[in-house]
């Protein structure tokens, strides 16, 4: 997943300077090495919420002077959260951690037998801000687009 504003042909635009990922207050942005890709043919930049949420404070494609990044673009990010099976409480272990991270509420479960619990989640109401990941002892959510959008946003 690329940071919020990126731009369709994102990989051609952005030269690694790491400008978006010093801007960023939560320092979810990270290096991706990719050999090949991009004028440097080094690292590019994406989100990373294993340890932290995004504001779409727009501090990182403020900071971007190429291009790659449009701050009137942040407000179009295109993931969306999914919980997988490897979920805990899908599994009979108690957990609620990422219904209790998620500001919108996007997050509610379903009691089933055997003391299970499914989480299900509203897209409509997520934001794919990714606190629901950055808590999850289990690492059991991911993202997804769930409509088409431009080539370089993720
Ligand atoms: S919008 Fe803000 S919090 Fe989100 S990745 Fe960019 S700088 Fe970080
Ligand atoms: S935080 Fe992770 S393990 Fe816990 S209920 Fe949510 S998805 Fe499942
Ligand atoms: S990504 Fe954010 S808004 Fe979406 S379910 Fe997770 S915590 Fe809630």
């Amino acid at each position: 997943m690329r940071p919020p504003g990126a731009q369709s042909g994102f990989s051609q635009l952005c030269n690694g300077c790491g400008a978006c990922a010093r801007a960023c207050p939560e320092a979810l942005i990270i290096r991706h090495e990719i050999r090949q890709e991009g004028p440097a043919g080094g690292s590019t930049p994406v989100v990373d919420f294993s340890k932290a949420a995004c504001t779409f404070c727009g501090a990182c494609a403020a900071a971007c002077e190429t291009g790659a990044l449009r701050s009137e673009a942040v407000s179009d990010w295109p993931w969306r959260a999914v919980i997988t099976d490897s979920c805990l409480s899908l599994n009979g272990i108690s957990c609620r951690s990422c219904e209790d991270a998620c500001a919108p509420r996007a997050i509610r479960f379903r009691l089933m037998t055997g003391g299970r619990a499914a989480p299900e989640l509203d897209t409509a109401q997520c934001t794919g801000c990714g606190a629901c990941a950055a808590t999850c002892p289990a690492g059991a959510v991911a993202f997804e687009r769930p409509a088409p959008v431009a080539e370089g946003s993720g």
